[in-house]
């Protein structure tokens, strides 16, 4: 049989090219969770996914009530799930003030980790029943988990203190917008979101690894300069983020290359692996990348599962 995979945000930049990718094959079916119907839909066929080879799920993961949703509607399919990768996410550099989900989370992170977090979760289960050869559950980092590199030191940096502003609420009113409870910054609560990513990865990896048979990975696919990640950037850093990343970092890779990486995470019999996160090198060959030290806290991620589950409403 086809194995199906859902990808979050697949409605442009890097979860687009993926499901391209992977729905090229012939192998897989492509579960598009997006939280704009018409735009996903719109997308897939501009980029030519078969129609048999796609389906279009409503999932908006500022709303927690909408991911219990999506996973409702996803199980009574009667699909099975073989793979999810948590792809989709918000990028707020310019934002002055914060802005919140629908139960009052700071959207970045409400966004790129509570709400994946709670959809993983509740989807472990499906991953756990799927009779593929290979399941696996993938959550998209970033290199702001790398301090081998140099766009990984840039300020802000992210760095998630003791957790006391998500504990809080991370709610602006009687909490910090901030997981280390200080002043807004839209940069570093993106970052924070990443490393928050990747620390619940190898959370997952730790926990369900040996008992589902299910793979947990990261990865950093490059910096994909075009992407709408950095739509709310001024115009003059989207004007010259491209040919600085091309010409100058070299870490510059295009939104098809990036998708044929975050592929290989997805079927790739060579990138079995569980617990790791995924780079790739300038010839393009994979390997296991080391994480910040932050990025790799086992305390700090077991203290980020815990709180997570009390604020998504698990514990
Ligand atoms: P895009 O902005 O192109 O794609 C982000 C996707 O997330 C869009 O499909 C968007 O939907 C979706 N999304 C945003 N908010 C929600 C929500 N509330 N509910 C459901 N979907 C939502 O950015 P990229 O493709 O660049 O980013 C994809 C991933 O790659 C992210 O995890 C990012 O952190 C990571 N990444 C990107 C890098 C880069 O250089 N671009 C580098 C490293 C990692 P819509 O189309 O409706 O806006």
């Amino acid at each position: 049989r086809k194995g199906t995979v859902i990808i979050t945000g697949a409605s442009s930049g890097l979860g687009l090219a993926t499901a391209k990718a992977i729905a090229d094959t012939g192998k897989w079916h492509v579960i598009m969770a997006c939280r704009n119907f018409l735009k996903a839909v719109k997308a897939a066929k501009k980029a030519g996914i078969s129609e048999e080879n796609f389906t279009v799920m409503h999932l908006d993961l500022a709303s927690l009530d909408s991911v219990r949703q999506f996973a409702d509607t996803f199980k009574r399919s009667g699909r099975p799930l073989d793979v999810l990768v948590c792809n989709a996410a918000v990028y707020l550099p310019t934002a002055k003030e914060p802005t919140y989900t629908a139960e009052g989370f700071e959207l970045s992170v409400g966004t790129n980790h509570l709400g994946h977090f709670l959809l993983a979760r509740l989807l472990l289960d499906d991953l756990k029943q799927s009779d593929y050869p290979q399941k696996r559950l993938i959550i998209v980092g970033s290199i702001t988990g790398n301090t081998n590199t140099l766009a990984g030191n840039v300020p802000p940096k992210a760095n998630l203190g003791d957790l006391r502003g998500l504990a809080s609420g991370l709610n602006g009113q009687n909490s910090s917008p901030m997981i280390d409870g200080g002043e807004f910054d839209g940069a570093k609560a993106y970052k924070d979101s990443k490393v928050c990513n990747m620390l619940t990865m190898q959370e997952f990896h730790r926990r369900f690894h040996e008992e589902t048979g299910v793979t947990f990975s990261s990865l950093y696919p490059g910096c994909i300069a075009e992407t709408g990640l950095f739509r709310e950037h001024i115009p003059l850093f989207r004007l010259l983020f491209p040919p600085f990343q091309k010409y100058i970092t070299k870490g510059y890779v295009s939104e098809e290359e990036a998708g044929k990486r975050l592929a290989q995470v997805i079927s790739d019999p060579s990138l079995s692996k569980s617990g790791v996160y995924w780079s790739w090198n300038k010839n393009s060959s994979s390997f296991e990348n080391q994480l910040s030290k932050e990025a790799s806290d086992e305390e700090k991620a077991r203290k980020l599962w815990e709180v997570s589950e009390k604020l998504v409403g698990l514990a």
